[in-house]
């Protein structure tokens, strides 16, 4: 296979130490992965496979052809989408992987099929997916084998009182089902602390190296950075400008380096003007307008730069965002399958 002009380096050692910082804030609580997505843009294969090591047993994905991507991983997956009708051949024939059932129609076509281990989802005030507490009530789920009773919070990454509320509206389910374990805490969630975690924890981008909450900041590694080769070098005299509608001007004769990387790739046309190159500890500037495959940076400062070396782009999640104005999770799973995705 020929190797890619772009390629996101990824680093084992960060997303295993970030997973372990997670189980060690989860406390009691197993520690599980949310790698729907393909991993947030990582590569779920490979994430479940360093993870795997790390000791995580719990993975969690969307929907049904995610899971069948990790058949072969040896962990167990949830699909958090849950059942449609469609989905029922491949899920009750799934050895590794259960449905998150999530509304009554769904409990039912689980039941009505003699369908085994699930989950279940409970709606606790995001109104999104999820079963009412009121249904759990009524015995909906009497006679299902539930594994892990969930519910999901709404705005885990602000001090709010919803939280408080939704909590105790899961924990009012404690001993009200036959579900063997309960999880409310993604990654924000789990910086709410001990009351959160219950028994089984599910965070996604923090895994990654996001800071999703203030008390990850500077706690979480950078885990993925993209690099993009150079195409080309090129002087552009003073005066003249570069890229589509020259919105960049040379204010003297400036060393342009064109670079395999653009808006296709998820590196957006927000970065246009504003972001940045590395090159150990030189920062380079992002100049003109970002293109759908192209992207030009300004090397002056490096001389010995050009066709076919390699640039970084600062991609450090929070920092990235603020500059941007993308959420953490958009700078993930936004990243193209251009990119060849090289661990280390
Ligand atoms: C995506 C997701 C998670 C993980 O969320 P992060 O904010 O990425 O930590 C956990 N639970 C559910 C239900 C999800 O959809």
């Amino acid at each position: 296979m020929i190797a890619s002009p772009l390629r996101l380096r990824l680093d084992r050692d960060a997303l295993v130490a970030n997973w372990r910082t997670l189980a060690a804030m989860s406390g009691a609580a197993a520690c599980g992965a949310a790698v729907k997505a393909n991993g947030y843009g990582l590569g779920a294969r490979e994430v479940v496979r360093h993870l795997a090591g790390a000791g995580c047993r719990d993975f969690f994905v969307a929907t049904w052809s995610e899971a069948l991507a990790l058949a072969d991983a040896g962990v167990a997956v949830s699909v958090l989408h849950g059942v449609r009708d469609a989905d029922m051949a491949v899920a009750l024939a799934a050895s590794h992987a259960r449905p998150v059932l999530n509304s009554v129609q769904q409990v039912r076509r689980w039941r009505e099929a003699g369908g085994g281990a699930c989950d279940v989802m409970v709606d606790t005030g995001m109104n999104r997916l999820g079963i009412a507490p009121e249904d759990v009530a009524a015995g909906l789920l009497h006679g299902l084998q539930v594994e892990t009773l969930m519910s999901h919070l709404a705005s885990a990454d602000e001090d709010v009182p919803l939280n408080g509320r939704q909590r105790d509206a899961f924990a009012a389910l404690r001993g009200r089902t036959g579900a063997r374990r309960m999880s409310l805490a993604n990654s924000a969630g789990i910086a709410l602390g001990a009351d959160y975690a219950f028994d089984l924890t599910r965070p996604g981008i923090a895994l990654y190296g996001a800071a999703p909450a203030p008390v990850f900041t500077g706690r979480m590694r950078q885990v993925v950075t993209p690099e993009a080769q150079i195409l080309q070098r090129r002087l552009v005299p003073a005066g003249e400008g570069v890229g589509y509608n020259l919105t960049w001007t040379a204010p003297a004769d400036t060393e342009v380096a064109i670079v395999n990387l653009g808006y296709a790739d998820g590196y957006l046309r927000c970065f246009s003007g504003k972001g940045t190159a590395m090159l150990g500890d030189r920062v380079l500037p992002v100049i003109g307008r970002v293109s759908m495959d192209l992207t030009a940076v300004d090397v002056s400062a490096v001389p010995d730069l050009g066709e076919g070396d390699w640039l970084a782009l600062a991609y450090d999640l929070p920092a990235t965002a603020a500059l941007s104005g993308l959420s953490q999770y958009e700078l993930l799973t936004g990243l193209g399958a251009r990119f060849d995705r090289l661990w280390g």
